[in-house]
């Protein structure tokens, strides 16, 4: 009887438990949403996900308010377990620009300041003016804070210290470009701050006289000088007139008249300017700029794009993330809006520019000269939701371009497709995103095996370093765990192989044996995840 219990202990028998049985381990699995046995990643981790990949698309077994009730759940308990590591971990994922939105950030602070004990509230407020760092920022955060119960002393003190913190200008350009979100605006926040109300009052006047329609206040401090501008800017019936404040006073394109945003001279005069079009905003105009016929091929301002886009240190300064930078891919090659109103010819290097662009938007990826092997999961549930709400980005077709930034800066990879089986797709470095997105997106749906890619390596005797699984760890079909599919590939080719599982969604499941050290859990869409899966791939081999 004893005998019998221990065989099935035995690592050969190990490697005959189907994933809908818990493998015996030190840290003992749980069940997935689809029904198979993987590992719970811990609250730190799942707080690490929702940052990156938030919650607002949903997943295929959650809907967007169920995931984003899961994760808040979870970002609680790391807040009861440490609250100022948990705000400190928040600060550095939103600050270093790993998300490709600061949503779940705002919204994990919020939680901090109303439901935090008094280091973390603290912890919280301190951190407010690293989080909130734009207007539309702090109106979130409003909301979120209104939503969690009201406007204590430490909340009223957290937002006194955003009006305080800057320069008038700085603070007139946030008042220009975000007059009002979330249903606030700056004049109602004062009210609640009493005693900054009378500053942020002063600091608003020459905005509400212009809107009153009065002359505004000339000879005052650049702040509100340009403040004044934007007003005249607003009103300006003539694209010279208008043409000549923006390049006079450097002014976003918020404050352009509807009318004038037909001119290709307003937009040129637009990228001319330096805050006039960051990159976000060059992203988002691309398609307009198009449409209106400033961008053609072999266009000068086509050029200009180009070369900002593939400038790595503006990049960087710009925060711009390769998610933002994968979804304006993704519309702009379409030539045509999501409602099909606006239609425009893609100019071909733009698409190629966007390409480099996202590539340059992640950490500088090492090469390692390793021989590795990328998994993309295309199962049914991959193909379902969207990263962080963003439109037209599924998992699986994030986790293909994320396999591609891998794939270029190595010699020796391959790119493989798999769902309850290898699902055939040929992906070379030399294949444009644009290429990659088609191929994946229409990829039939499938049962998922995540061991399935470690299981043909095995079969075909193929010599590999380290396999990368782009998946939402929700495997249940397969005859055998990944991580004892690992084991066995260790065994019988001798290479003291490693497994990165790259989690393209915000649950709280890895493949990921956490008692091996050559198994790795990362962020999918964390601008680090490359540069981190190189250099866990090339570290010391560490047999578990
Ligand atoms: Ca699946």
């Amino acid at each position: 009887m004893i005998r019998a219990l221990l065989d099935a202990l035995k690592p050969t028998a190990r490697h005959s438990l189907p994933q809908s049985m818990a493998l015996p381990s030190r840290v003992p699995q749980v069940a997935n949403s689809a029904g198979g046995y993987v590992w719970a990643i811990d609250a730190f981790a799942r707080l690490e996900r929702f940052l990156i990949l938030g919650s607002e698309g949903g997943s295929y077994y959650a809907s967007p308010k169920a995931l984003t009730a899961e994760s808040c759940t979870s970002a609680l308990e790391a807040l009861s377990a440490d609250g100022p590591r948990a705000v400190a971990l928040v600060v550095a994922v939103s600050t270093s620009g790993r998300a490709p939105r600061n949503d779940a950030a705002i919204l994990c602070l919020a939680i901090a300041l109303k439901m935090g004990d008094g280091p973390t509230r603290d912890a919280a407020v301190a951190a407010v003016p690293r989080i909130c760092r734009t207007g539309a920022h702090l109106f979130a955060f409003a909301a979120a804070v209104d939503s969690l119960g009201g406007w204590g002393r430490a909340t009223r003190r957290a937002f006194s210290q955003w009006y305080c913190r800057g320069d008038l200008a700085t603070l007139a350009l946030q008042a220009i470009k975000y007059p009002q979100r979330e249903g606030w605006s700056h004049r109602d926040l004062p009210l609640l701050i009493n005693q900054w109300a009378n500053v942020v009052r002063w600091e608003m006047r020459p905005l509400r006289l212009d809107l009153q329609g009065r002359p505004a206040g000339g000879g005052g401090p650049a702040g509100l000088e340009r403040l004044a501008a934007a007003a005249a800017l607003s009103r300006a019936g003539s694209l010279d007139e208008a043409v000549a404040l923006i390049r006079a006073h450097d002014l976003p394109r918020e404050c352009v008249p509807t009318a004038l945003l037909s001119q290709p001279a307003l937009w040129a005069a637009l990228l001319e300017a330096g805050a006039g079009m960051p990159l976000t905003a060059l992203l988002r105009n691309l398609a307009k700029m198009t449409v209106v016929g400033l961008l053609s091929p072999g266009s000068p301002a086509a050029a200009q794009v180009c070369a900002r886009l593939m400038d790595p240190a503006a990049l960087r300064r710009a925060r711009l993330h390769p998610l933002t930078v994968l979804v304006a891919l993704n519309t702009y090659r379409r030539g045509e809006g999501l409602r099909g109103k606006l239609r425009w010819e893609p100019v071909p290097e733009i698409v190629q520019a966007l390409d480099k662009a996202f590539i340059l938007a992640f950490d500088a990826i090492p090469a390692t000269g390793l021989r590795w092997k990328l998994a993309v999961d295309v199962s049914g549930s991959m193909a379902w939701s969207e990263i962080a709400g963003m439109t037209g980005i599924t998992p699986r077709v994030g986790a293909a371009a994320m396999a591609m930034a891998t794939l270029r800066s190595e010699r020796d990879a391959q790119v493989v497709a798999f769902s309850d089986r290898l699902v055939p797709v040929s992906i070379g470095r030399q294949r444009s995103l644009d290429e990659v997105i088609d191929r994946f997106s229409q990829i039939p749906m499938g049962a998922t095996d995540c061991a399935a890619p470690i299981v043909q390596a095995i079969d075909r005797r193929e010599a590999v370093d380290c396999f990368v699984v782009y998946t939402d760890s929700e495997t249940w079909f397969g005859g055998e765990h990944p991580a004892a599919a690992l084991w066995r590939y260790r065994q019988q080719s001798g290479i003291d192989a490693k497994l990165v599982v790259v989690g393209m969604v915000s649950n709280g499941f890895s493949i990921a044996d956490p008692t091996d050290p050559g198994m790795l859990d990362v962020v999918g869409f964390d601008t680090q995840a490359p540069a981190l899966i190189a250099d866990f791939a090339r570290g010391p081999a560490r047999r578990a």
